[in-house]
């Protein structure tokens, strides 16, 4: 019984006349239906032969059936590993080389060329699922079986692989298992008094745990409608908060949101829940909208290898610019650098314990162990505060990891690029405050030639990295400041740059 899908299928049971996904078209998914597709998806994944265990890759865009798929994968003990559709081929590659898929499914506009990539990486299956979720997976489920016995799992194997980026620029991922998600799933519906009757707007992407874990299993637990929206739209989504009680987002989401003025109380008239997490929303950002659309945003913390960790309360005092305290079971502590706890409301690394913490990172002992602490204890990194009644607030991050529009950027990933650029003989990324992004990419390149310029440096950066990679400001000089080791002080040209993007608004 140990497999989640158990529990998510007793869900869809229970709910099975109840509409899961109302997509945009006006058509719909019910419970019934979705269980339906899962089973037929799961038949035609296992005749491919896999053994439990085996990883699904999936570069797909976000649909209907890109989460049939998850469900599927679950089902039929197979490890869902989603990605950035953003990730370029050089990208794809190196997923393909670490997590050993299987399966890899692509948009059909990439066959070609992923077909390539997985002959040389000798990943046995290749798949296509397009925009409109069609493609070969999608259109063989006609000749598939609609029913299906879900696959035994150990409740700590594996069935979410989430890569997150390293300091060294490399991705790790991240093993969740079905324990994770069961309790993440379920505290979820318990912190935020999930129900059946509410109704989630689902702005997401399905590559990240927010959109994946979050948005997408806490309806399923109470066998709520989700309006699944395929691309974030501002007037889009205004429509569709007229009919909704709930939303998760990240904070730019609200951000943009707030530069309609159709976003206002008579927009947000039925909503019960306004959720934010995945980067810090600024106190500004939580006073305008309970201005203006009487709503106190309930902001969470959470983290690929933790799920949720904290959240502010349903009941009670939120308080903006922290995260609120842990969730049940979630036990929390602020420590130095060796792990001895600091003292109550001065800063220290977040550190966290209980059946939300990953498995570890896939076939990286050496990660793992580095990361979570011999009893049990994760090291976050992030720095944080914690008052006398648990209260988090974020304060910073030990590692120079990037947060820009929800997405995390390691600057060590991009340095490594700029410096294979011909003319570039040193350089650093940092994040500076950004108004609609939270925090933009800023690259401070020094260059031995006068021919190099800012369009020539993105241009040679397109072909590896993904677009929100890519630096929004280049600020050419002639040396960076480093200390007496050497290492560029990055502090300093954090607090020189901080200014960079004041007045953007892109
Ligand atoms: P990810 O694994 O992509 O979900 O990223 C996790 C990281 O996002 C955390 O370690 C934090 O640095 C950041 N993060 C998540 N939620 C918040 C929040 N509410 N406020 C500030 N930072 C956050």
């Amino acid at each position: 019984m140990s497999n989640f899908f158990n529990i998510l299928q007793r869900r869809m049971t229970a709910s099975s006349s109840r509409v899961f996904m109302q997509l945009d078209d006006g058509s719909e998914f019910s419970y019934k239906q979705a269980d339906k597709l899962s089973a037929q998806m799961a038949n035609k994944l296992t005749s491919l032969g896999l053994a439990p265990g085996s990883r699904i890759t999936a570069q797909v865009e976000k649909s209907p059936q890109a989460v049939i798929l998850f469900l599927a994968c679950m089902r039929a003990g197979f490890i869902f590993h989603p990605l950035n559709t953003a990730y370029t081929l050089h990208e794809l590659e190196y997923f393909l080389e670490d997590a050993k898929p299987s399966v890899v499914v692509c948009d059909p506009s990439n066959l070609d060329t992923v077909r390539d990539l997985a002959e040389r990486h000798k990943t046995p299956h290749i798949e296509t699922m397009g925009v409109d979720g069609k493609g070969t997976l999608w259109e063989s489920l006609d000749n598939c079986d609609g029913n299906f016995k879900t696959v035994w799992r150990d409740r700590n194997d594996t069935a979410l692989l989430i890569y997150t980026s390293g300091t060294t620029g490399k991705p790790k991922g991240a093993m969740i298992t079905h324990r994770n998600l069961a309790f993440n799933s379920h505290s979820m519906v318990q912190v935020w008094k999930w129900e059946a009757e509410d109704i989630l707007v689902h702005v997401l992407p399905l590559f990240h745990i927010h959109g994946l874990c979050f948005a997408l299993l806490c309806p399923i637990m109470c066998g709520s409608r989700i309006l699944f929206q395929q691309r974030f739209s501002v007037t889009r989504t205004i429509e569709l908060l007229a009919q909704a009680t709930a939303m998760m987002a990240v904070p730019t989401v609200y951000t943009r949101l707030l530069g309609d003025e159709r976003f206002n109380r008579t927009a947000c008239a039925n909503i019960r829940i306004f959720i934010s997490g995945s980067a810090p929303m600024l106190s500004e950002t939580f006073n305008e909208i309970e201005q203006r659309c009487g709503h106190q945003i309930v902001e969470r913390y959470g983290m690929s290898e933790a799920q949720i960790i904290a959240s502010n309360p349903i009941e009670g005092i939120r308080r903006a610019g922290t995260v609120g305290t842990a969730i049940p079971q979630v036990h929390l502590r602020v420590c130095d650098e060796n792990g001895s706890p600091v003292p109550s409301g001065q800063p220290g690394i977040l550190e966290v314990k209980g059946p939300n913490v990953f498995q570890g990172y896939w076939r990286n002992i050496v990660a793992t162990q580095k990361a979570i602490r011999t009893d049990g204890y994760f090291i976050t990194g992030d720095i944080v505060t914690m008052d006398d009644d648990g209260i988090v607030t974020i304060v910073g991050r030990a590692s120079d990891l990037i947060v820009s529009g929800g997405f995390n950027i390691y600057p060590k990933e991009i340095e490594i690029q700029l410096n294979r650029i011909d003319g570039i003989s040193d350089c650093a990324v940092i994040g500076a405050a950004h108004p609609d992004l939270g925090e933009g990419v800023v690259a401070v390149v020094v260059s031995n030639t006068q021919e190099l310029g800012e369009t020539s440096v993105v241009n040679a950066l397109t072909d590896t990295l993904s677009g929100f990679k890519i630096p929004k400001k280049f600020v050419f000089v002639d040396e960076l400041p480093t200390n007496a080791m050497g290492k560029v002080e990055k502090n300093a040209l954090r607090e020189q740059y901080k200014n960079v993007f004041a007045n953007e608004t892109d």
